[in-house]
């Protein structure tokens, strides 16, 4: 089951990206995962024994690739990088810059997205904490959008996110809903300039600074990968204010607890799509071990083990979530 190649495939023109090998539900039929189908407000994503988008139906919100644990759908890599990219230079040349839809008319978006939809809780995350500007989300012209509903969606997010981290971030981030409260500075140079700039300097840092674990041409089950979203987390941890972190460990982080029905038959070892979960020695015995920066809270251990010996909690309670951990 694990060794099966697969290619990936793509959908509306390559803005949702299909990675078919990363899909809970295609790596092992029994995973209840339907994060992407309940929240699809198109009803376009069809799971049976293959995992699929009606190019017809999908209007390019990009809620699905917000809400998939596994970046199973995503944004093609080369578009995220770009955007982030992009972000960080013109972090230097304005004092605070804006993020828009490619829909938007007029040109009073220093930086585009697809859809504001694409903004997950660990992409807004890394906006509120791995830039030092206040960033400007214009959704202004999102209401006479067919995806206006992206935007209730963000703005539940940002909710979630104070709620968790009992901290304000409007300091950080800013929803900008009527665009005459829109701050938007010139950028205080060409656009071919900037691009050239992007290109050369930025966006070949940054992609070497996000993916760690990336392996770009191959789509394999037997591939363990951490998404770029748990990989954001991650970098944000070290960037959040120390007085934040306890409560960033409590809801950003994992851990798996395991009983004594335990046989250690490391099935769970295979099914994990991270790389989270490996087999170790100690004291001349093979263990289970943890680490809680590569898990993504997916259940797919859980629900892979034919004597239901583990458990996912939210929230780490081991020594270091950048270290293998024993389990078992
Ligand atoms: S949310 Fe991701 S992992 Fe879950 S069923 Fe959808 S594509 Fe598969
Ligand atoms: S350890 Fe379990 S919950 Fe965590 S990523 Fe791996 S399979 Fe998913």
């Amino acid at each position: 089951m694990f060794e099966t190649p697969i290619i990936a495939d793509s959908v509306r023109d390559g803005i949702v990206f299909i990675d078919r090998s990363r899909c809970l539900r295609m790596r092992f039929n029994r995973s209840s995962c339907s994060r992407c189908i309940s929240f699809c407000p198109a009803q376009a994503i069809n799971i049976g024994d293959d995992l699929f988008i009606q190019k017809d139906k999908c209007n390019s919100c990009l809620l699905c690739t917000s809400l998939c644990p596994t970046e199973a759908l995503s944004l093609d890599e080369e578009k995220f990088f770009q955007f982030f990219a992009s972000l960080k230079e013109i972090e230097k040349k304005v004092s605070s810059p804006v993020l828009s839809c490619k829909e938007k008319k007029g040109k009073r978006g220093h930086v585009t997205l697809p859809c504001v939809g694409y903004l997950s809780e660990e992409r807004l995350l890394s906006l509120a904490f791995l830039f030092d500007k206040v960033i400007q989300i214009d959704v202004s012209s999102c209401q006479s959008c067919e995806k206006a509903v992206v935007v209730p969606f963000l703005k539940e997010l940002m909710d979630k996110m104070e709620e968790k981290l009992s901290f304000s971030f409007s300091s950080r981030i800013k929803i900008i809903e009527n665009e005459d409260n829109l701050d938007f500075e010139e950028v205080p140079y060409g656009r071919r300039d900037f691009f050239t700039a992007v290109q050369r300097r930025t966006f070949v840092e940054l992609a070497n600074w996000i993916k760690t674990h990336r392996h770009k041409d191959s789509y394999a089950y037997s591939i363990k990968e951490v998404p770029m979203k748990r990989t954001l987390l991650n970098r944000v941890f070290a960037r959040i204010p120390r007085e934040v972190r306890k409560l960033y460990l409590k809801h950003y982080y994992f851990s798996l607890q395991v009983n004594d029905d335990c046989d250690h038959c490391f099935a769970c070892v295979g099914a994990c799509s991270t790389g989270a979960l490996k087999m170790g020695t100690h004291a001349g015995k093979k263990v289970l071990l943890h680490q809680s920066a590569l898990c993504v809270y997916c259940g797919l251990c859980v629900e892979f083990c034919r004597r239901t010996a583990i458990q996912v909690e939210i929230g780490f309670k081991g020594v270091s979530p950048f270290e293998f951990e024993l389990l078992k």
